[in-house]
């Protein structure tokens, strides 16, 4: 099994700088080889050479320019080889990709690539050979740079903020990478293990999220749990709806102020300013305790379970009553938790996907027959018309996510997942209580 893990690191400004300097040079060289490459592709639109269709369209055409452009640009030197090779390797992918589009032979196409600028995504700098250009020693890692004027090897040793995770042997370490995220500088080894006994990804789950519930999960384990949306969201959601109207009351009572300049701004009433800190309170508390709760079910379900897949679909659309608001709030909710699950999963070394939604309720999961009309939301709990197998909704719905889960991790799948056993996952502000259904 392939997984990953993501390690912060511990950086000084001047290894930060020197961080940033190689991967500006990987993004030149990203955008010089797409320079490159925008000039073969329109004189191969031309001319159909062959010479340039390879340079073009192979996979490692691109690469095979690097050495040339080195003595033309003496300080992409500075850069080991294999960061540089993975520049020229990831656009040949992008190529790659775009063409198979063109081609019917992605499901979306996809743009032909763009030139990237530095300051809006760092460009991260990829090692792909097991310990070539990097090295661990304790909580110390050693990147190997280019080489300097004089042909001398540089290298970078940087501090990790944590040891490796206990399940990981060095054996284990096919690549690093290192990525920047916000203000954080992380290392991320791609680590392939196989798991005890030989057979990977025994234990999967998969979630439905849904409005009625946080979501529902249904696992190879033939459990099947109800996770019940945090007790404090709806308590803490009226809060900030009085508050915010409250304080809004307030805007009439701003005074407008005229600087000495003759510019103007609106002043706050001190009412104002009094309720909208308490707003921010109140909005403070409730991100903080919605991170407990989303840590805590990502930790409980990767704790008993190998692979988590969960449903894709986001529901959009204006909110304009108090319910639909809710549902909303779901929304981001969901996307924080998917979040928190890929970072869960990535901590434990464990797997993480999503699952396409489209029809999973409506289709009967044992004997995959289709309602035509949907089955409409306040309907909890319906009677297949073909085979006239009782389904609860959501939970009829995983158990078509376990089997599009499994066929997503290339699990081979024996049909029909059954449910032996029912149970609630409340939180209490502390951890989860299992209750039964
Ligand atoms: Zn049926």
């Amino acid at each position: 099994m392939r997984s990953a893990v993501k390690i912060p690191l511990v950086v000084t400004e001047q290894q930060a700088a020197i961080l940033d300097g190689q991967s500006k040079i990987a993004n030149w060289l990203y955008n010089k080889l797409l320079e490159i490459a925008n000039g073969l592709r329109r004189q191969y639109r031309g001319s159909q050479d062959k010479e340039v269709g390879r340079t073009l369209y192979t996979e490692r055409g691109l690469r095979d320019l690097i050495p040339d452009l080195k003595e033309h640009h003496p300080f992409l030197k500075t850069v080991y080889s294999s960061p540089l090779k993975n520049v020229a390797l990831r656009l040949s992918l992008a190529i790659r990709s775009y063409q198979d589009g063109k081609h019917g032979k992605r499901k979306k196409p996809v743009n032909w690539p763009r030139f990237r600028a530095w300051k809006r995504s760092w460009f991260s700098l990829q090692y792909d050979e097991a310990w070539k250009g990097y090295d661990l020693a304790g909580h110390t890692l050693t990147l190997s740079l280019g080489k300097d004027a004089a042909g001398k090897q540089l290298k970078l040793s940087v501090a990790l903020s944590e040891a490796l995770p206990a399940w990981v042997n060095r054996e284990h370490i096919r690549q690093c990478r290192i990525v920047k995220e916000g203000h954080l500088y992380c290392v991320v080894f791609t680590v392939e293990r196989k798991l005890p006994g030989g057979k990977p990804l025994q234990r999967v789950v998969a979630l439905d999220p849904n409005h009625k519930n946080f979501a529902y999960a249904v696992g190879t384990d033939g459990k099947a749990t109800e996770i019940q949306n945090p007790y404090f969201l709806k308590s803490l959601d009226k809060r900030i709806a009085r508050l915010k109207s409250k304080r809004d009351r307030c805007k009439k009572k701003a005074k407008k102020i005229t600087r000495q300049d003759g510019s103007t701004f609106w002043l706050p009433s001190r009412r104002w300013l009094y309720l909208n800190a308490r707003l921010q309170d109140v909005y403070r508390k409730r991100r903080d305790q919605t991170k407990v709760y989303l840590y805590t079910v990502a930790n409980r379900l990767y704790h008993d379970y190998d692979a988590v897949g969960i449903g894709d679909y986001v529901p959009h659309g204006g909110g304009i009553t108090k319910k639909m608001r809710r549902s909303m709030n779901n929304q981001s909710l969901n996307r924080r938790f998917k979040h928190v699950l890929s970072w869960v999963a990535l901590r434990s070394g464990k797997a993480y996907l999503e699952w396409e939604e489209g029809g999973s309720t409506r289709t009967c999961h044992d004997c995959t027959y289709t309602v035509i009309e949907g089955i409409p939301p306040e309907v909890r709990a319906w009677d297949c018309p073909n085979c006239s197998r009782s389904h609860i909704r959501d939970e009829n719905a995983a158990r078509n996510g376990l089997t599009r889960t499994l066929k997503a991790l290339g699990v081979p799948c024996s049909g029909r997942r059954e449910v032996s056993s029912r149970r609630v996952w409340r939180f209490n502000g502390l951890g989860l209580t299992s209750g039964v259904r």
